[in-house]
Parts: structure tokens; sequence; C-alpha cells
């Protein structure tokens, strides 16, 4: 049975990713709720159903619209794959606790960040807005222990990626500080300073690894967005074990 349900959280994650995927490239652009269909960035013909399979359709056309030929960013199908993995994960790690709620409220929310950030580097607001009311009304319901960490938490995500943003002039951006405040309410003071020394930890070696490449220059801003999710999902499920662990090598 277990399996079964492993099976239909991946699905699910597939499907919802791929209308976050929609949210994430639309929500910046003011046109989330405009009535046209899907269409091919590169001709704008309208896909039909069968072009719009999560997954599969990117797979059958080998990456390529059907009409132009051009190459469709493998952004998409990578973040609905990504979807699917954390839900499914989710739900192997927490099983039908209530606390399921809350992970699968994270990993869309950061989906839907991670394409907008990766598009645009933009963190809408809007997406923000809609996911810290969410997770305020989960935390009501579940409280962290103590209660006040949340708001500690919240707290100290927004001074203390301001105090980044001055000290590194602009390293990070609004967006970003926004989202650690959402962050460390949901996840509470000890988990958001490790999903903060994650996502500048993982930051700053992706960058470096890009420079040296030439896949971006040195004054390029890189996106932070995609950091932060990793780190706090990293911090989210490995953060007690991680903070034992360091403790645990020093004392
Ligand atoms: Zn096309």
């Amino acid at each position: 049975m277990t399996t079964f349900f492993i099976l239909y959280f991946f699905i699910l994650g597939i499907i919802l990713g791929s209308f976050y995927n929609v949210v994430g490239l639309r929500v910046p652009k003011g046109e989330l709720f405009k009535e046209d269909r899907s269409y091919c960035p590169h001709c704008r013909h309208s896909l039909s159903w069968y072009e719009l399979i999560p997954l599969l359709s990117f797979t059958l056309q080998s990456g390529k619209c059907r009409h132009c030929r051009q190459r469709i960013s493998p952004i998409y199908p990578f973040m609905e794959f990504f979807s699917g993995l954390a839900f499914a994960a989710s739900f192997l790690s927490l099983g039908f606790q209530f606390e399921l709620l809350l992970a699968l409220l994270l990993v869309s929310m950061f989906h839907i960040i991670v394409v907008s950030d990766l598009r645009y580097m933009i963190i809408p607001n809007k997406v923000l807005v809609f996911f810290a009311f969410l997770i305020m009304i989960y935390r009501i319901a579940d409280p962290i222990d103590p209660w006040w960490a949340s708001l500690a938490g919240g707290g100290l995500g927004f001074a203390g990626t301001a105090l980044i943003i001055i000290v590194s002039r602009g390293g990070m951006g609004g967006g970003d500080m926004k989202l650690f405040t959402v962050i460390g309410f949901a996840l509470g003071v000890k988990l958001l300073i490790v999903s903060f020394f994650l996502a500048v930890l993982i930051g700053t070696a992706a960058s470096l690894v890009l420079m040296s490449l030439k896949v971006v220059g040195r004054k390029n801003p890189i996106p932070f967005g995609p950091f932060i999710a990793i780190g706090s999902l990293a911090s989210y499920f490995y953060g007690i074990q991680l903070i034992n662990w360091y403790l645990g090598s020093f004392f």
C-alpha cells in the first residue's frame, strides 16, 4: 500500500508541478488568469493537450517544439520531476501526518519561486503572500515548540538577510529577504539558521563553478532563489540531524 501512495504523490507532484510552471511563468507578467492556452514562446503556436502532458510530451518530442523545432527549456520538465520526487519523499518521510501539508506547501512555493527567479530574476510578492498566509494558518493549528519560535524565525529571516544585503551590496535582493522571512516563520529559528547556512554555502560553491566554467560572468547577478529552495528543503528534512552531527563533532 505504501508503494501505491508513494507513486500517487509522485504523480500528484508532477501534475501540480506542471501547473506551478505556468504560475511561475505567468504571475510576474500579470497574466495568470488570462484565458489563452499555453503556447510555444518561439512560434506562439497554441499547444494541444498531447503537447502538455507533464514530462512525457517533452521526452517524446526530444525537447523541441513540434511546430518550429526550437528547443524547449529543460528547466520545466526538470522542475516537474523535482516536484514529483519531493512530494513522494515528503510522504515517505512524514506519512499521513498533519505535517505532510506543510512539506507539500513548502515544495509548491519553492517550485513556483524557482521558475520565476530563473526566468525573470524575480521572487513574486503575490506568490509569497499567498503561501505566507497558508503557512501562518498551518502554524496556528500546529505551532512550533516554543510557540514564539515562528515569530523569532520570521524576524531573524528578515533582519539576517537585510544585513547580508547591506554587507554584500546586493548579493541577495529584497525578494530573498521576504522569502527567508516566510521560511523562518515556517521552520523556526534553528532550522532557519541551517537553511541560511546551506543556501549560502551551496550558492557560493555553485557560483564559483559557474564562473570558472564561464557560464556566468563575474558581474552577472545569479538568481539566489534556487539555492534558498535547496538549502531550506535540506534543512527541513535533515536539519536536526545536521545540528546534532555538527555539535557532536565539536563538543
Ligand atoms: Zn514553436
